[in-house]
């Protein structure tokens, strides 16, 4: 067997199974695009974490993440998209053909790439944080997603940067209290942001603030046990809610120094546009994303991802035949 028998050729590749792979998937394939997608270690993506998604158009009484991830997929799938199992581990974009690995091993040669590979949040790490996590019993690193949630309750968010003050500024207009975790005596936030914060009438903002543990009764949070880490003093705040807002991390790592990123590791995409810095290499989702972080709008830009590569192939095609 030669090298060019294992190397396989593909006119789309998709790298990631969350909202925005799969949308991506979906225009690929009614386009004729025949695109393979990769799953990754976390098929369906972020959306599987999460018991209730409300806010998606369309499921008008709300759905699990899991079931509407396994909608997704149905969908793709009808239109025949070759869905896999794998973990891209390796890219090379220096040529006019794209080589992706998969496994460490398997070489891919694709005509166009479609990045959307996501982003985690980062949480605190405490056990009593990721137990509540997995309960589904009251912790979030999204306001936006779960806020709802706690509509007149009390809240604990913790966090010191501009999407902190973002959330707890959301967290505010739906609860009753919010009170907002700050390790040191300032925020990181910009000016604008903190004067938000703290001219809100129903934000507690304690600085100098650990988080201890977060506390519960076995299936979901009560309270928040913190320690001012000058004077030594550890209080229990009750609350229904804990949230996280200390930053996510981009699933990126293989495009560092192949793509252009920002500071965090975000891929930069030209604006308006899916188009990364090379040609024929799109990105769609959270992975391009800051701001949004929404399914919504990582199925949007999924969209936009298969027809910037659809016309890309269009365009190339033309060139040949003039
Ligand atoms: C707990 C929780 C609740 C949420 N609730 C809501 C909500 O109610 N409403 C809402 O709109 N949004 C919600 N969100 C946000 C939403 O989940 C994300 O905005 C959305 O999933 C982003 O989609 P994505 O396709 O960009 O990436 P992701 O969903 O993050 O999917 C990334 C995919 O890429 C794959 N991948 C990564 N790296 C590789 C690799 N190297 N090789 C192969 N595959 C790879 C992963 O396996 C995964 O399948 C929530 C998020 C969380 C964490």
């Amino acid at each position: 067997m030669t090298m060019s028998d294992t190397i396989e050729k593909v006119k789309c590749l998709i790298i990631g199974s969350g909202p925005a792979g799969y949308t991506a998937a979906i225009y690929a394939a009614r386009a004729n695009m025949f695109p393979v997608l990769y799953q990754g270690t976390q098929p369906g993506g972020q959306l599987t974490t999460t018991n209730e998604v409300e806010n998606y158009p369309g499921y008008k009484d709300g759905v699990s993440g899991t079931v509407m991830m396994m909608e997704f997929q149905e969908q793709a799938k009808r239109f025949g998209t070759d869905i896999r199992d794998g973990w891209v581990t390796k890219v090379d974009f220096s040529g006019d053909v794209h080589k992706v690995w998969v496994n460490e091993s398997k070489e891919i040669h694709c005509e166009t790439v479609i990045i959307s590979t996501g982003a985690s949040a980062k949480y605190l790490g405490l056990p009593s944080e990721q137990k509540y996590l997995q309960l589904g019993g009251g912790v979030s690193a999204c306001a936006v997603c779960d806020g709802f949630f706690y509509r007149n309750q009390e809240v604990v968010i913790v966090g010191a940067g501009d999407s902190a003050c973002e959330e707890a500024h959301y967290l505010s207009k739906l609860c009753t209290k919010v009170t907002m975790l700050v390790r040191r005596d300032e925020f990181r936030a910009s000016k604008i942001m903190q004067s938000r914060v703290r001219n809100t009438k129903n934000i507690e903002i304690l600085y100098n603030t650990d988080t201890v543990e977060v506390l519960g009764d076995g299936q979901v949070v009560t309270g928040v046990k913190v320690k001012n880490n000058v004077s030594g003093a550890v209080t229990e705040i009750p609350a229904t809610g804990f949230f996280v807002a200390i930053g996510h991390k981009p699933n990126t790592d293989i495009f560092k120094n192949i793509l252009d990123l920002d500071e965090t590791g975000y891929i930069i995409n030209i604006p308006g546009t899916s188009k990364t810095n090379i040609e024929g290499v799109f990105v769609s989702g959270d992975a391009a994303d800051h701001v949004y972080r929404q399914a919504v709008t990582a199925a949007g830009t999924g969209c936009m991802a298969a027809l910037d590569a659809e016309r890309y192939l269009a365009a190339k095609e033309a060139e040949v035949e003039a």
